[in-house]
């Protein structure tokens, strides 16, 4: 990776030092003298960068001084090295799923968009993949060897992210935990632009604080994680009248109490656009979705499912065997980059009052921008401690709620307002805590970020921040600050 010293370009300084600092031809050539990087760096107005830093949720769109496309763990390097003699923050961005706070042109953005890289040890049942790695990168290929891991609801994920927050598989997760449970090894470049291999055996707190810290402690150019024998699945969604979703919604809260752990589930309410990709059925309504996600025998998934089943007319029924590789379907996530915003939280409980209350905000009769709001079954898997624990809190916590609204910069102070409503209605039901991987730009203060921890362990991930980024270089993300 060539880094053009001819321009002088203004970089901010870090917080650390409080001034800007002038990038000085040689200063930067010390950050390429860890290997042979054959990545990109790119500046606004150089050809290419607008599409390197364009993420999927695109109401917050990064625009840092230099962004470094990394085509491996060398220009990661490089681009950390970079960043430390300008005392610049570095930011990572794989898909650009999650935003947190702004990038601007005092930032070092590693873009990890080429290191897509993917190995499958069918032996050991391990994957290991690179930074940049998608979902559909790696279930495809563990397909071949009959393994699946424990991927999220969309293909177009980043791996990393997704794992780094905890990993909550809408397939697999009851059963087998969180993805970050099951990280094997992680490799990392720290903020003193080393590059290490982090195990529970190499550095037991550093391997504790990655999972669930996400970028905090450094970037990770590559991990490895455990794979799982591809169960038969029984899954889909049923959608039925956003007039039937309070029937729905009671149904199911009583339902949970009684499903096997192999049973992954979720109900979101979506008010779907009158667009021609909607189907007809759909198009334009408020829908509840009902998807279900069992890992065991058709007949047993059928039987579990019937009580649900009769609740209400269907206005369609995908729940059926189906291969894993068709998991995408279950969800139907949106795959094209939008602008949403969105707010999240966790239920220790979903009893008749909180049905009644989310009906209320968001139901047929509620007047609101708001576009989906999802409640996911925890507990099973999820909520034992793993071998090697892990950041992830908040074990006890028994349904994620999440809450989206689509617009742009001109809709968002209304679906804001709105969001903040719905989780303001829901807070009597609240665990007072958060799931990371689910907040975004509205959940990105310090008491949020602290929400996302319980107490011991923020206070264990702030210890581990001043030990090994003492600088807080890494703090363009949902950050642990060093104090
Ligand atoms: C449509 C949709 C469906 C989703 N479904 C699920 C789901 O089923 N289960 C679930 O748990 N989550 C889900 N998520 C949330 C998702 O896991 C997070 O948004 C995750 O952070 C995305 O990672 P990314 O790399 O794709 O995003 P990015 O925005 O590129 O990265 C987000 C953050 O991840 C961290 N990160 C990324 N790469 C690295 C790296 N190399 N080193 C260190 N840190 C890194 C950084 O903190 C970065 O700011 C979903 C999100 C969306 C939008």
């Amino acid at each position: 990776m060539r880094i053009p010293t001819s321009r002088r370009t203004v970089l901010g300084a870090g917080a650390a030092a409080g001034a800007a600092v002038l990038l000085a031809p040689g200063a930067a050539e010390a950050g390429t003298r860890a290997g042979a990087p054959a990545g990109r760096v790119l500046r606004p107005g150089d050809t290419g960068y607008d599409a390197e830093v364009s993420p999927f949720n695109l109401n917050q769109i990064p625009r840092p001084g230099v962004v470094f496309a990394a085509a491996g763990a060398d220009d990661v390097r490089a681009a950390v090295r970079y960043a430390a003699v300008r005392r610049a923050p570095v930011g990572v961005l794989a898909t650009g799923h999650q935003p947190s706070v702004p990038i601007g042109p005092d930032a070092v953005l590693v873009s990890t968009r080429a290191m897509r890289g993917v190995t499958i040890d069918p032996r050991r049942r391990v994957a290991r993949v690179q930074a940049g790695a998608l979902w559909s990168d790696v279930v495809d290929r563990a397909l071949e060897h009959g393994l699946a891991p424990l991927n999220g609801s969309t293909p177009t994920v980043g791996v990393v992210g997704y794992t780094l927050g905890g990993g909550l598989s809408p397939t697999l997760g009851r059963k087998h935990g969180y993805a970050a449970d099951h990280v094997r090894a992680i490799d990392l470049v720290s903020a003193d632009g080393r590059l290490r291999t982090v195990t529970a055996r190499s550095d037991a707190e550093l391997f504790f604080g990655l999972r669930g810290g996400k970028s905090n402690f450094g970037l990770v150019t590559a991990l490895e994680f455990g794979l799982f024998p591809v169960p038969t699945m029984y899954g889909g969604a049923i959608m039925v009248d956003g007039r039937d979703a309070a029937r729905l919604l009671h149904a199911y809260r009583a339902w949970v109490r009684r499903v096997p752990d192999a049973m992954s589930s979720s109900v979101a309410l979506l008010r779907l656009p009158d667009v021609p990709q909607v189907p007809a059925p759909l198009r334009g309504k408020l829908v509840a979705s009902l998807r279900i996600a069992y890992a065991g025998r058709a007949d047993t998934g059928e039987a579990l499912v019937r009580p649900l089943r009769a609740v209400a007319t269907p206005l369609s029924d995908t729940v059926a065997e189906m291969p894993y590789a068709a998991y995408p379907a279950i969800h139907s996530d949106p795959t094209t980059p939008t602008s949403a915003y969105e707010r999240t939280g966790l239920l220790r409980t979903l009893d008749a009052d909180a049905v009644d209350a989310l009906i209320a905000a968001v139901g047929p009769d509620a007047r609101t921008p708001i576009a989906a709001v999802e409640i996911r079954h925890l507990g099973g898997a999820l909520a034992r401690q793993p071998r090697y624990p892990s950041a992830i809190s908040h074990r006890d916590a028994a349904f994620t709620l999440f809450v989206a609204g689509i617009g742009g910069p001109a809709e968002a102070p209304v679906i804001r307002r709105a969001a903040a409503d719905v989780i303001r209605r829901m807070r009597p039901w609240s665990t007072g805590g958060m799931y990371l991987n689910f907040m975004n730009t509205d959940d990105v203060s310090a008491d949020s970020v602290r929400a996302a921890y319980r107490p011991d362990v923020h206070r264990r991930l702030v210890a581990l921040k001043r030990r090994v980024d003492p600088h807080n270089t890494f703090r363009l993300n949902h950050n642990i600050a060093p104090r």
